[in-house]
């Protein structure tokens, strides 16, 4: 996406916002202003409306937040609309101004303005679209009693209602990595089925972290327990032009919160060879390579995992 934007100003409309009764009551008028920022270059080859955003559109998405339910404060009027506005755009900045606002001195105009993102954006089309998936998932553990752990957390995973494990590799040993002194990792991975989103599925995975104590005061350090999201592939695709895949696909996320693939598990025997055990057609890509497992774990080889 290059610097393309779309600018929509002085879009006024009658609302109900505001902390007063009196606002509530007999509203006033609110005038907004949207910088929509989108890839123009389909439109601009093509010359189609459907390949552009319709700013009709626009002016009914900030209309219709600015005539509905009533916010208290235009921070969270803007809020809604560029949340309402990120359907059509990849990143959007919404102003919102109150010239009637209740302020006894002489003003001229009082606005707010929220910028809300693309990553934003990919999270927010996934919540919407893919509500279930497989999922590959990692499982590992170094304190307490690390195996005990390791099965508990799987046990957990299974009995929660929009999650079945389809298959648990079995328990890996390996040394630690990073360098900190501490004891061997127990590793496993299992393949689920969730009908959840992978946003769901990754805040499932960190509430049963936490309820085993997870602990954990150095980086790369011992821990009581830990679930990361491998791979999800959704059931239904996210459709054409979301840069999300198609449909069947894995699902891409640069997105920090859940980044996936996860960018590490190609360089991670303890991940591959625990999965490598309960899906040998699996494969990885590693820059810019697809390989099968087995061929992954032949370049890993110097890093020693043994089953438990
Ligand atoms: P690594 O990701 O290298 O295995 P880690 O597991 O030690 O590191 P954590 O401290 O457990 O890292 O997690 C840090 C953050 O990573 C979490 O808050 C989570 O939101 C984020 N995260 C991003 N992608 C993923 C993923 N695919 N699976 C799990 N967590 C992820
Ligand atoms: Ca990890
Ligand atoms: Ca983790």
């Amino acid at each position: 996406m290059g610097d393309d934007r779309i600018t929509l100003t002085g879009l006024k409309a009658r609302g109900f916002h505001g902390v007063f009764d009196f606002e509530k009551r007999e509203g006033q008028d609110f005038v907004v202003d949207v910088v929509l920022h989108a890839d123009h270059a389909q439109a601009g080859a093509s010359d189609r409306l459907e390949d552009t955003i319709n700013y009709a559109d626009v002016a009914q998405i900030v209309a219709d937040r600015v005539t509905g339910e009533p916010f208290d404060l235009i921070e969270a009027l803007a809020w809604a609309i560029a949340g309402d506005l990120l359907r059509v755009a990849g990143s959007v900045e919404v102003t919102v101004h109150k010239p009637q606002a209740p302020i006894d001195q002489d003003f001229q105009d009082v606005s707010v303005t929220v910028r809300r993102t693309g990553v934003e954006r990919e999270r927010l089309q996934h919540e919407r679209r893919a509500r279930g998936g497989q999922a590959v998932i990692g499982v590992g553990a170094n304190m307490g009693n690390p195996a005990e752990t390791v099965q508990s957390a799987m046990d957990a995973l299974d009995l929660h209602p929009h999650i079945t494990i389809l298959q648990r590799s079995s328990l890996y040993r390996s040394a630690p990595v990073g360098g900190v002194e501490q004891d061997d990792f127990i590793n496993a991975v299992m393949t689920v089925e969730a009908t959840l989103s992978a946003y769901e599925l990754l805040g499932v995975c960190q509430g049963i972290e936490l309820a085993h104590g997870r602990t954990r005061d150095v980086r790369w350090g011992p821990r009581t327990l830990d679930l990361d999201l491998i791979r999800f592939t959704p059931h239904e695709g996210l459709g054409r032009g979301e840069g999300l895949g198609d449909a069947g696909a894995e699902l891409k996320l640069t997105d920090p919160v859940l980044t996936l693939p996860h960018p590490e598990a190609g360089n991670r025997a303890f991940v591959l060879t625990p999965w490598h055990e309960i899906d040998p057609s699996a494969t990885i890509d590693v820059d810019g390579a697809t390989l099968t497992l087995r061929e992954r774990l032949e370049e890993l080889s110097d890093q020693g995992v043994e089953r438990a």
